[in-house]
């Protein structure tokens, strides 16, 4: 197997959970920093590497929604809370002499640029990590979705959805010890099968602009590295 990336430019996709290490609620800054260090590692591989980050370590629509929160409101918060996540992301990628930039889609001066296509992409030209923040700017979508759309904006060749278990599988291997990970399953399929990959407006947008979904571990070490060079246990969603 080569030790060459598979792949030019990817965006990697962080749920807020990830953040959050063993607790259960916020950052905790040792998983921040270790997440930050499997991102230089592929960016040291010569890999373009945005980042979009989720909230569901800080708050998320849905659960403000269900206590009776205006449903647009509580989306605008869960997406505040990824700009938390992405300067918490950002402090610990330039910790580690990381050039990075944070893009928000809520304009937010004083804290990030805004979002503009063509800025992002001179930014991954320059070889600066750029961090999507505010998820796609509007309620009613997932930073599922926003991970989906950047990559497509951005030209991306992959889409890597760093999760807790190294893969798609038959069923939740948590509850059923006979469950399989698939090396390879079609976008229909995962739909078809309703397979917890991504929402279903995620997956959509991979798959008409053809851009391969990744699912590896974010557990193990240097997962993202291996998975862009080819090695190591994933899932990849393409083809139909
Ligand atoms: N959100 C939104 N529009 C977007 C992206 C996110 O309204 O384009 C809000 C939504 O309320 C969501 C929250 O931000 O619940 C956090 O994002 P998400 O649930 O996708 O985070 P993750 O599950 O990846 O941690």
């Amino acid at each position: 197997m080569s030790d060459k990336p598979l792949y030019k430019r990817v965006l990697l996709k962080l749920s807020g959970e990830a953040l959050m290490g063993d607790g259960e609620y916020g950052i905790d800054q040792d998983t921040v920093t270790r997440i930050a260090g499997e991102i230089s590692a592929a960016h040291k591989l010569g890999v373009e590497v945005c980042v979009v980050v989720g909230a569901g370590n800080i708050f998320r629509g849905l659960a403000g929604a269900s206590q009776g929160m205006d449903r647009s409101t509580a989306d605008y918060m869960g997406m505040l809370a990824t700009v938390m996540n992405s300067l918490s992301l950002q402090n610990a990628l330039e910790n580690i002499d990381v050039q990075t930039r944070v893009l928000s889609a809520i304009p937010m001066a004083s804290v990030s640029e805004p979002y503009i296509r063509r800025r992002a992409i001179r930014h991954l030209e320059k070889g600066r990590v750029v961090i999507f923040a505010a998820g796609t700017g509007n309620p009613f979508f997932t930073t599922d979705t926003a991970a989906a759309l950047r990559a497509a904006e951005m030209n991306c060749d992959a889409l890597l959805k760093g999760t807790q278990v190294d893969g798609v599988y038959t069923a939740d291997p948590k509850v059923d010890p006979t469950a399989t990970r698939y090396d390879k399953i079609g976008y229909m399929e995962v739909l078809s099968k309703d397979l917890k990959v991504m929402d279903a407006a995620a997956i959509s947008v991979a798959r008409e602009n053809n851009i391969p979904i990744i699912v590896f571990s974010l557990h193990k070490t240097n997962a993202l590295g291996k998975v862009l060079q080819g090695q190591g246990a994933c899932t990849i969603v393409k083809g139909d």
